[in-house]
């Protein structure tokens, strides 16, 4: 299978180098303009003899993936659908701009981590199909190369396709080089988790390089056996422990998500049932309305409820807050575009 420029180590793209005729040196030159300058075209780098340049152009593509669908839509959230030709599948990388138009400090980019996802969530199309294959580190870290062309970046959010701690090493390893070559800092970036406790308690002490969001869903144990069928039997307790465990070791606060579905999880008593659980944690709550997607046995919240929700949960001390999603016009929640596109 053909390289690429970011699959190589540093080591192996010295020798790649150097065995065509340029200089230990100029790797690092490369991989500068690619990652630090978001320079995706060899031809721009002038700096490089004019050799190297040709055996790169002819021989080592910077990227893996090729774009196949791109939507926008009228709030401007860009949607691209990645292809990956040499291990197959495909993926979801979403950029969104502030919603206020005189807000210059970028847009926001939601990057995948696998090509499908084992977990399952039935209101979620990420899930269906299962599990395709992780994405290797250098799929990961060429999406944000991808959305800072697309428009600068504020910050990011690994929220696409995929549950981000399946995958872990690879992400690690793409967020080293987002963090120290791109530029993107830790508090910038938000990992989304359905929260796999052992998993969390190994990660908080990994020196993680993001926030952490938990996707609790909702305090009632045998509602989370439905809603996150992978973590059937995994007790809230638990989950909310090594949640506590991450802040004791890293000192940021967590976010938990509850994608709010209409008279599922909804309801005053669900709002009640949430606080108690989190009440004394320092700790902010996502109200996620769930989003439409084809087939799917669920509906939205009524009008008005999730701002309910919300505001029973601050009355009860919690920091709470509702998120619309954006790109609503087009296939906005995860993996719908996908599979759009699969479809038809
Ligand atoms: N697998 C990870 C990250 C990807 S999903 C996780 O589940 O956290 C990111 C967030 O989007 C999760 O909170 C998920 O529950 C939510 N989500 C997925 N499909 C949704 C939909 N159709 N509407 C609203 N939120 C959705
Ligand atoms: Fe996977 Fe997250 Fe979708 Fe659940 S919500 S199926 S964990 S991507």
């Amino acid at each position: 299978m053909a390289s690429t420029l970011l699959a190589l180590e540093a080591d192996a793209l010295v020798e790649w180098v150097t065995t065509h005729g340029g200089q230990a040196f100029h790797a690092k030159i490369i991989r500068s303009n690619v990652l630090e300058r978001g320079v995706l075209d060899y031809d721009q780098m002038t700096s490089l003899p004019a050799d190297l340049r040709a055996a790169l152009v002819a021989e080592l593509p910077i990227l893996a993936s090729a774009e196949t669908t791109r939507t926008v839509s009228r709030d401007k959230t860009v949607k691209v659908l990645l292809q990956f030709p040499d291990r197959g599948g495909s993926v979801e990388m979403v950029h969104i701009p502030p919603p206020d138009k005189a807000d210059t400090r970028g847009a926001t980019l939601c990057v995948s981590t696998q090509v499908g996802c084992p977990v399952g969530c039935p209101f979620c199309a990420s899930g269906i199909g299962g599990l395709e294959r992780n994405l290797e580190a250098h799929e990961i870290l060429e999406q944000f190369l991808i959305g800072r062309q697309v428009g600068p970046l504020r910050r990011a959010v690994v929220m696409g396709m995929g549950e981000p701690l399946l995958n872990m090493e690879a992400l690690n390893t793409a967020l080293a080089a987002v963090h120290d070559e791109m530029g993107l800092g830790a508090r910038k970036i938000t990992v989304s988790t359905v929260g796999f406790p052992d998993r969390l308690h190994k990660a908080a002490r990994q020196k993680p390089r993001f926030e952490l969001a938990i996707s609790l869903h909702t305090a009632d144990d045998p509602q989370r056996d439905n809603l996150v069928p992978a973590m059937k039997g995994v007790a809230i307790e638990d989950i909310l422990a090594a949640g506590d465990d991450w802040f004791e070791q890293t000192g940021r606060e967590i976010t938990y998500e509850i994608a709010l579905l209409g008279g599922e999880n909804d309801t005053p008593w669900h709002a009640q049932r949430l606080a108690e659980r989190l009440a004394g944690r320092r700790c902010m709550v996502n109200l996620i309305p769930w989003n439409p997607s084809p087939g799917m046995n669920f509906r939205r919240p009524e009008p008005g409820t999730p701002e309910a929700f919300r505001d029973d949960l601050i009355a009860r001390g919690l920091v709470a807050t509702v998120r619309w999603s954006r790109g609503l016009d087009d296939d906005a929640a995860c993996g719908q575009l996908r599979q759009r596109v699969k479809q038809g």
